[in-house]
């Protein structure tokens, strides 16, 4: 009888360990059709961003943006869309809103 128990408890454990082991190759293949490319680098977060957004891998840094109305650079995610343009924050964006073409004020 006690084999019998061990031998379930050992077909548990290869079941999970297979699991597990697939869940791993199929993170690694994900990995490296990325965008990034790089299989070798480190990737933090493993499992929590599993599912998050497929198409957008969390390690990409933001791209720099310029703001519409007075250039300066910031990143995508710092940035305010409004009218289909970034803006540094939502005072320029209000500006541009009132002069759409920005610098013919003066
Ligand atoms: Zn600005």
């Amino acid at each position: 009888m006690r084999n019998f128990i061990l031998l379930i408890v050992i077909f548990l454990a290869t079941q999970w360990l297979l699991k597990k082991l697939r869940r791993a190759n199929a993170r690694a293949q994900a990995d490296a059709r990325g965008p990034g490319g790089a299989s070798a680098r480190t990737r933090h977060g493993a499992g929590a961003n599993a599912n998050a957004a497929p198409s957008a891998p969390p390690q990409l840094a933001d791209p720099l943006v310029r703001c519409a109305q007075c250039g300066v650079h910031m990143p995508s995610s710092d940035a305010i869309v409004a009218a289909g343009q970034r803006f540094c924050c939502a005072d320029h964006a209000r500006r541009y809103a009132a002069h759409p073409t920005g610098r013919d004020a003066r």
